[in-house]
């Protein structure tokens, strides 16, 4: 490679955005839900905080990161930390704030027996959840520094160059969303005018308080704007940037590509952009050329990953390094987000093959990285030789194994033809197929998937993991399950029975853990909301299936029962939106492996007699990519995948495919080139409005729009799932119309769960009187 000039002058800097914040033994977690529990006192889960956050800091100095971030930190999630920050407290919390502001904080967060909580939603495309601030006309804000304060003072004193961390205005006001009671169009960037005076207050006071930079997190901004909100973005930041009583600004976006913002923020008076130059984000480098660069401002590269969990290619990211030196006055290295969104620490993986473990880049890995790039651009090249040649030769291993490059899988992926992906006969004709080889009355009733996984299944579980019972100990608990779920469904007289998934921990891992490629971790937690932490599976390998997964549990449901017993299977594209995903290949390609291997489950479950099978894709809309010029190929390879898991089986197999969310204006047309029979989908909460939608968009099969909202213990009467059907039969003919609840029972109790089924059994049998 070419040998890079070191940046002249002066040292460059290696930052992060953000650390993970559970620490090294899910303190954290174990410390709040002590204090909601009355356990642990208020004092204690302040100490155990101010610990971690002094740990992280440690570690990220200890590592050779330059400038800390602070006010990244949060017992819950930094977006309702911003709420706090900005005073924007629902009323219907104002009082446990006034109150005791720790308790109202948590309130807020997860509500209370009376009142509740504010509303819950992904984070751009990861999959951590913030809490969705409610604004409206009379949202009055008030500026409260206190955290971003004492956080920044804490990582002074302790001898540290700390930047605070932000939500950026313009972010925090398009992540809001109309307060209960106020009109549904109301804008919250209406407010910008309101909060900017109060991000002004708390950036005087962090300036007061030491601080040289403040970092304004607009991740929004990577998103499709209109010129209304770019404007709005231009406005916020003259008059930010107009004050004189502030630090240095640092604006940061990431997840993707600036595009039309990238103009504006470059023109805005602010001392700093931050921009992510991994993949997801590719076009930032030439737009960034094409807007003749950042003359004046401080340019942070986030170069290293910082949402996935491969190691950095060092030799490429010194290019782009290289390459910006060009174009800014000042660069600096970061990884490309906040490193929230991944976990700790790879040596922690015993388990791992160590020629894997050294694939891997976790967050402290990460941080690692970044320092090493951040000397080689102020020192050259020479200066990191030695981690250069290790990472040539980590990525030449990773580019060379077995597991990443299995012949067998390669060859049968690179035969695939588009006819493996279509069924034999178009959709009319299989359907009266499946009337005839089914047999269901009018309006059938069916379920998604799980029963409700019960203490006594995760004792099971646990006992097998510990060797407490065998194999054929387990086998036997589950089987014994398997009976009780389908003398219940018999006798309430549903329709197509399932088998309840009670040998499932999670609808992803269960089939990670049966697929060669793919990895598990033991400490690999990453926060997807407040003290939830998932462990996604590593998609490190190329994907085959060495047996069958699901066939041995659903034959056995079948031979316990006449009625059909619906095969469960989760697709290809929420088994990669659910796991971490390969860097080193498209992720069509991945979705494509991991269809074949499906595609092998499907076939051996209809040789066994299974005549319904149900391919879930919950996660099929929320992958979609954050700009709109990105969906066709995101779309493509999805449907592709989907189509090539179902599309070996007889006209007469129903498939099935489930979604749980209730939006779909946008993706109707991808949901018909999935080519499934039949689709369930969460209705309940949004009183049928998606059976319209489709209805509307001449969406031509069978539905089954959730009448029961299993979000909640509250059993729906048989009145309102009868209203709810009749509202279905207004946009679906009673011939295409199915009944079942909105999503799994896993989550329930068995008492709800009963007697809520019990009352869709009977509602459906009303109204089929009616047709
Ligand atoms: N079959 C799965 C279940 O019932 C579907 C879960 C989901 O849609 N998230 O649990
Ligand atoms: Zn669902």
């Amino acid at each position: 490679m070419t040998s890079t000039t070191p940046a002249a002058g002066r040292p460059t800097v290696a930052t992060v955005y953000g650390y993970p914040r559970q620490g090294q033994n899910r303190e954290l977690k174990k410390s709040v839900e002590g204090y909601w529990k009355g356990r642990t006192a208020a004092d204690a889960l302040r100490d155990t905080a101010r610990e971690l956050r002094r740990t992280n800091w440690r570690q990220l100095a200890d590592a050779g990161i330059t400038e800390v971030p602070t006010g990244d930190f949060s017992y819950y999630d930094h977006v309702l930390d911003t709420s706090v920050m900005v005073g924007a407290v629902p009323e219907r919390h104002r009082a446990a704030v006034e109150a005791d502001p720790l308790d109202g904080y948590f309130a807020m967060a997860r509500g209370t027996q009376d009142v509740a909580p504010l509303e819950m939603t992904k984070w751009f495309d990861t999959n951590y959840h913030y809490l969705v601030p409610e604004l409206g006309p009379d949202t009055v804000f008030t500026a409260d520094s206190t955290k971003q304060v004492a956080e920044l003072t804490e990582a002074l004193r302790l001898g540290h160059t700390a930047r605070p961390v932000l939500v950026g205005p313009v972010t925090y006001l398009l992540l809001a969303k109309p307060a209960p009671g106020v009109a549904a169009d109301f804008d919250p960037l209406a407010l910008l005018d309101r909060l900017l005076p109060v991000y002004a207050q708390v950036l005087a006071d962090l300036r007061a308080a030491g601080a040289e930079w403040a970092q304004l997190d607009e991740p929004a901004l990577v998103q499709d704007r209109t010129p209304a909100e770019l404007n709005a973005t231009a406005r916020a930041y003259r008059e930010l940037g107009g004050s004189t009583d502030r630090p240095k600004l640092l604006v940061a976006s990431y997840f993707d590509r600036l595009g039309e913002a990238l103009p504006v923020l470059a023109k805005a008076p602010v001392e700093g952009l931050a921009l992510d130059f991994t993949e997801a984000a590719a076009g930032n480098l030439d737009d960034l050329a094409a807007v003749g660069g950042l003359p004046g401002k401080r340019l942070v590269a986030g170069v290293v990953g910082g949402r996935n969990i491969w190691i950095n290619d060092y030799e490429k990211s010194l290019s782009t390094l290289g390459t910006l030196l060009g174009l800014a006055d000042r660069v600096d290295v970061a990884a490309s987000c906040s490193l929230l969104h991944v976990p700790l620490d790879a040596t922690a993986e015993r388990d791992i093959d160590p020629q894997v473990r050294r694939w891997l880049a976790f967050a402290r890995q990460k941080t690692a990285e970044v320092a090493t790039l951040a000397r080689g651009l102020a020192r050259g090249t020479d200066a990191i030789a030695a981690e250069l040649a290790a990472n040539r030769a980590d990525l030449a291993s990773r580019a060379g194994s077995a597991l990443t490059h299995d012949p067998a899988v390669r060859a049968r992926t690179a035969a695939v033809t588009d006819a493996d992906g279509r069924r034999a006969q178009p959709y009319a004709r299989r359907a009266a197929a499946q009337r005839a080889h089914l047999g269901l009355p009018l309006l059938p009733t069916t379920t998604i998937g799980s029963f409700p996984q019960t203490i006594e299944l995760r004792t099971a579980r646990a006992d097998l993991r510990a060797g407490r019972i065998d194999t054929a100990g387990y086998e036997d608990r589950i089987e014994a399950e398997i009976r009780e779920v389908l003398a219940f469904q018999e006798k309430a007289g549903i329709d197509v029975l399932v088998h309840g998934e009670p040998e499932r921990n999670d609808m992803v891992q269960y089939f990670a853990e049966q697929l060669t490629g793919y990895l598990a971790t033991q400490h690999g937690w990453v926060q997807s909301y407040g003290t939830r932490y998932v462990r996604p599976p590593v998609l490190a390998g190329d994907i085959s299936r060495p047996d069958p997964m699901t066939v041995r549990w659903t034959t056995y449901a079948q031979s316990q029962t006449s009625k059909p017993v619906k095969g469960m299977l989760t697709g290809p594209v929420t088994m990669l939106a659910w796991s971490f995903v390969r860097d080193d290949q498209p992720l069509g390609d991945t979705a494509r492996q991991v269809a074949l291997a499906l595609r092998d489950e499907v076939g051996d479950l209809e040789a066994a007699g299974t005549s319904v099978i149900q391919v879930d894709e919950p996660a099929l809309r929320e992958t979609l990519p954050l700009r709109a010029a990105d969906h066709a190929a995101y779309l493509a390879w999805a449907t592709e995948s989907f189509r090539l898991t179902t599309g070996g089986v007889r006209p007469d197999t129903q498939i099935h495919t489930h979604m749980c969310y209730a939006e779909f204006g946008d993706i109707v047309a991808a949901i018909e080139d999935l080519d499934a029979d039949v689709i369930s989908l969460e209705a309940a909460r949004s009183h049928m409005q998606v059976a319209g939608e489709l209805a509307g968009a001449g969406y031509p099969r069978e539905v089954g729009p959730g009448v029961w909202d299993i979000h909640s213990p509250r059993i729906p009467s048989v009145a309102e799932v009868t209203a709810l059907l009749r509202k279905g039969l207004g946009a679906i003919p009673a011939e295409r119309l199915w009944v079942n609840p909105d999503c799994g029972l896993k989550t329930r109790g068995w008492p709800e769960t009963k007697a809520s089924l019990e009352n869709l059994v009977e509602a459906a049998r009303q109204v089929r009187g009616e047709t």
